[in-house]
């Protein structure tokens, strides 16, 4: 009963957002279909969420954590994944969710330059971990927001494995240009002058389908975000 009220509560305050024309849900597409965020709207969508390549810097760390951050520095990102099994369109628990990104210099933890990564940083382990979903196919990461590197639109590194490291899904999510300017704005971030790609110009490609909606509360930025992954075989 409580858990219902504050649903309606939110719907209500969503819908008064709307209504005043205030920015708050921030452009993008390919976010939570449901905009309540409660996985039980009628027109969320299951078409699976695109697969995108793993890219060179995946490392297993074994970590299973919420808080990714490590200490390091950048504007608060709260990540919700939704993970919904394509074939019945319901959520999938105990699936594992990893999530890993740069920095907000642009460099990746367990990788050196000699890799082709931004900066020496091999041992370290920053920003990475998975989480289990739970009985709503939730789960979810505190982090910061991603620094660019060349080549490369701001992005975070998702894979959804089951729990025998199968993976069902591996892709990346990306941010409106919008969102990324105004972060980019600030430190540490605008330190490192403009970045070199934007989301049209990446080189491996932004679908609408990755592209997260955000809101935006007293500087931190946070996603619901929907992971529809294929049946498993
Ligand atoms: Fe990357």
């Amino acid at each position: 009963m409580r858990s219902r009220m504050a649903r309606l509560d939110r719907r209500q305050v969503l819908a008064g957002f709307g209504l005043l024309g205030v920015g708050r849900v921030l452009p993008g597409c390919g976010s939570d279909d449901d905009a309540t965020g409660d996985g039980e709207g009628g027109e969320a969508s299951c078409a699976l969420t695109p697969a995108q390549t793993e890219g060179p810097f995946f490392f297993d760390t074994g970590f299973m954590r919420s808080d990714i951050r490590d200490g390091k520095p950048g504007v608060d990102l709260a990540l919700s994944l939704r993970v919904v099994d394509g074939e019945t369109c319901a959520p999938l628990p105990g699936a594992l969710v990893e999530v890993w990104h740069a920095d907000a210099d642009g460099a990746y933890s367990a990788f050196d330059v000699s890799q082709g990564n931004s900066a020496d940083a091999a041992g370290q382990t920053f920003l990475r971990g998975f989480q289990t979903t739970d009985s709503a196919g939730l789960v979810q990461f505190r982090t910061v927001y991603p620094g660019w590197y060349p080549g490369r639109t701001p992005h975070v590194h998702l894979m959804v494995l089951l729990a025998d490291r199968s993976a069902l899904l591996t892709t990346q999510l990306y941010f409106p240009e919008s969102v990324t300017d105004a972060v980019y704005a600030l430190a540490p971030y605008a330190g490192r002058g403009p970045r070199s790609t934007t989301n049209a110009q990446d080189g491996v490609g932004v679908p609408g389908a990755l592209l997260g909606q955000f809101t935006e509360d007293a500087g931190a930025y946070a996603t619901t975000f929907r992971l529809v992954v294929p049946p498993r075989s």
